[in-house]
């Protein structure tokens, strides 16, 4: 197997100085935690995977020496670099990548830019990575994709090579619905269109994920079953990995020289006092301003405390030219500048401040000496910092103050967690973190750096990658295949030599066409014979398993005498007795529900509800087609965040959408019935969702059938309602 990564930026830039190419090793959360993993599986003697590396080196290379980059990166490097020129990376990069996506995803509507022409330069890079991909891609290769900058390729790739199983992996958040639907309508669907040819999605908190999994189902119309999201003709999934740290690299600093020496010159400067860390990237997500402001307001409020601590506040040139950067810049050192004046003396700067990146031994240095973290972001993806400042203190002590809206903040509830928008809660939790007693902040460390041990970035990427894997399995199963001519006469020898015979058929869709008027659907005195042939046919039971209220299916099939399933499981009636409850079940919710999918009928023509016993459906077949696409979209919404916390399964169906308790489905009715005898033969036939249940129940060895040319649990499809009855016909005749 091989792992082939793709990313924006490879994990270093290439150098050309004076036509010598040389090159530098590129920081950031995602390269180091890529970089790391990748390590762990060269380091391993159980795994052999093999990798490779590709994106752009982070500079354009002059065509005459791109040959020689190619080699180098490759012999080097396991990389394969992308070539793009200056001007294309502009309007893609610092264009729709920082300009429109970065700003929107973390939401900051009012920072964000929507121009076509940086769309457009979007949707070219994300080709020209296509193309400069397959030229090496194989079809058995893993293809992870990581990033914002590349949220259109997980499709692209699925047109061009479908056999390539294919994960993505967003490091920022995917922001609510609310949010995500300010792009324009165009953009949004093709970024989820782009995004669900991945055969796994995966996001760093669980909220991100359900954002997600919103978008999906308003915009795009598929719902999804704990994450697993069926397209039509294909399965795919959303899930969460929190990216974690390589927490050993961080734990065991303490005993690198270079460490050592970088600490004790720190502790000449600063001996006595209270340090206080500050370190981001220049960006106005990180929330510098509101930590400064908040710093401020604590000396203000505590003029005990000054001359004791200090702020070191580190913040890394990033996205330079690029003018609400240069912006944030200018207000930092004004800030700053006004700290340092208002409380400052000749023996005290309040705020030491470094406008640079600092490489791991000083940045390590840093988080050892450290007393307090401050991190302080009005919203961050994950926030590695925060992980990398816990993971140092080999002596557990330090207090990390950490902002509710960083992913890592759900991993890291031991934190003092604030509300970066207050500074009064910035002060506040600094008043508490100088104050802490070392006993409590052994406490809370302990717990987190266990935590943080154990899913360290090695365990994100291996379940990620672990997952993707589970994936190919499910699309094998799930893809269509029409069932051939060999294979229905090995079937129908299948039948004729069982002993004994079980056969599931769901009703509307598979043995009759679907009508406008669900009444007008009754079985044809063709259908009646057909199902009476195989009743009477030796050592064989027929099962209607529909979603049909009971009295209808009594009406239509009484005289059968056959065993029949009413309401897609809730009731069972076996041959010569009367119908039965699978389960106890509760009607207390259909009040509450009622009102409101009355509300949807007054809002779609021709739509209507019909209620059964123990569930309630909303019909819309009969509607306008797009208009009634768009408010069932709308109800599964309401319906979804309307009964979270009851117990009950929204299901969409064919043109309609029926709700009912949860725990309930053809495949309990179904195993319940395969259970009470033995049968060496097992077919089921169904064209729907609900079908789907009772397909994954079945034994190995049982026929399943899907009716159409959709993906399914079932081993074989068939194309239409008229070739299951010419089955079903052949195998009695
Ligand atoms: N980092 C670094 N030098 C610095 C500051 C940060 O190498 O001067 C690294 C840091 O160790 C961390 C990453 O950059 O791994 C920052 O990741 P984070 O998720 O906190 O923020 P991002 O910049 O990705 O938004």
């Amino acid at each position: 197997m091989r792992l082939f990564i793709v990313s924006n930026r490879l994990p270093f830039t290439v150098t050309e100085k004076e036509g010598k190419i040389g090159f530098e090793r590129s920081a950031g959360g995602l390269i180091t935690g890529i970089s790391d993993y990748l390590n762990s599986l060269k380091d391993s003697s159980f795994t052999k995977i093999e990798y490779i590396w590709t994106g752009w080196p982070g500079v354009a290379i002059s065509k005459n020496l791109q040959d020689e980059v190619k080699q180098r990166c490759l012999s080097e490097f396991s990389a394969y670099p992308i070539f793009i020129s200056h001007k294309n990376m502009e309007n893609f990069y610092h264009g729709f990548c920082n300009k429109t996506i970065w700003p929107l995803f973390h939401c900051f509507p009012a920072n964000t830019v929507y121009d076509e022409d940086f769309w457009d330069s979007y949707k070219q890079i994300n080709e020209d990575f296509l193309e400069a991909i397959v030229n090496i891609l194989k079809p058995d290769d893993i293809l992870w994709i990581h990033d914002y900058h590349l949220m259109l390729l997980p499709k692209l790739v699925r047109e061009r090579m479908p056999e390539v199983t294919t994960g993505f992996f967003l490091h920022i958040p995917f922001p609510p619905y609310d949010i995500f639907r300010l792009l324009p309508n165009a953009w949004r669907i093709e970024i989820l269109e782009g995004l669900l040819g991945a055969d796994l999605i995966g996001f760093h908190t669980i909220e991100y994920t359900q954002n997600f999994l919103r978008c999906v189902l308003r915009i795009m119309g598929h719902d999804n079953n704990i994450g697993e999201i069926n397209t039509g003709d294909r399965i795919l999934k959303a899930d969460t990995f929190p990216m974690g740290i390589n927490f050993e690299k961080f734990f065991a600093a303490q005993d690198n020289i270079q460490i050592q020496d970088e600490i004790e010159s720190l502790k000449k400067h600063f001996g006595g006092i209270k340090t206080i860390l500050s370190v981001d990237r220049l960006d106005y997500t990180k929330g510098i301003l509101n930590r400064l402001e908040g710093y401020e307001l604590f000396l203000e409020k505590n003029p005990n405390w000054h001359k004791k601590v200090a702020m070191l506040l580190i913040v890394v040139p990033s996205r330079i030219g690029v003018e609400s950067y240069a912006k944030t810049k200018n207000k930092i050192d004004e800030i700053v500048g006004k700290i340092n004046g208002r409380f400052g003396d000749i023996g005290w700067t309040p705020i030491q401040y470094q406008y640079k990146n600092l490489p791991f031994e000083q940045l390590t240095a840093l988080y050892i000496l450290s007393d307090i973290a401050l991190i302080t972001p009005l919203r961050d993806g994950m926030n590695l910092i925060a992980k990398e400042y816990v993971s140092t203190k080999r002596d557990k002590k330090g207090v990390l103050i950490l902002s509710e809206m960083a992913g890592a903040a759900k991993e890291l509830a031991e934190a003092i967690i604030i509300n970066p928008n207050h500074k009064g809660e910035i002060a506040r939790a600094l008043e508490e973190a100088v104050e802490m007693s070392c006993q409590e902040q052994v406490r809370r460390n302990e717990i987190m750096q266990k935590r943080l041990s154990d899913y360290n970035v090695i365990r994100w990427a291996g379940d990620f990658i672990q997952e993707l894997m589970d994936m190919i399995e499910k699309r094998k199963r799930f893809a269509v295949k029409l069932l051939s001519f060999s294979e229905e006469q090995v079937l129908l020898r299948d039948f004729k030599n069982a002993q004994s015979r079980i056969i599931f058929l769901d009703y509307d869709g598979t043995l009759m066409p679907f009508t406008k008027e669900p009444q007008d659907a009754k079985p044809n005195e063709k259908i009646i014979e057909l199902l009476k042939l195989i009743n009477e046919y030796p050592q064989t039971k027929i099962i209607i398993t529909s979603g049909r209220d009971k009295e209808t299916l009594t009406n239509w099939f009484e005289r059968l005498n056959i065993w029949l399933i009413a309401e897609h499981g809730v009731w069972i009636k076996e041959k010569d007795l009367s119908w039965q409850l699978t389960k106890q079940l509760s009607n207390d919710w259909k009040p509450r529900l009622l009102p409101l999918l009355k509300m949807y009928v007054d809002r779609l023509p021709c739509s209507f509800i019909e209620e059964k016993e123990f569930s309630l459906v909303w019909h819309y077949r009969a509607s306008d087609p797009e208009l009634g696409s768009l408010r069932a979209k709308e109800l599964m919404d309401d319906l979804t965040s309307l009964t979270a916390n009851i117990d009950l399964q929204i299901l969409p169906g064919s043109k309609v959408i029926e709700i009912r308790n949860s725990g309930i489905n053809k495949g309990v009715a179904a195993s319940y019935l395969l259970a009470k005898d033995e049968y060496d033969f097992v077919l089921a036939i169904g064209d729907d969702w609900t079908d789907e249940d009772l397909f994954k129940v079945l034994p190995q060895k049982a026929y399943s059938v899907k009716v159409g040319i959709g993906s399914s649990y079932a081993r074989y499809n068939l194309r239409n309602y008229k070739e299951v009855v010419k089955l079903l016909k052949e195998m009695v005749e």
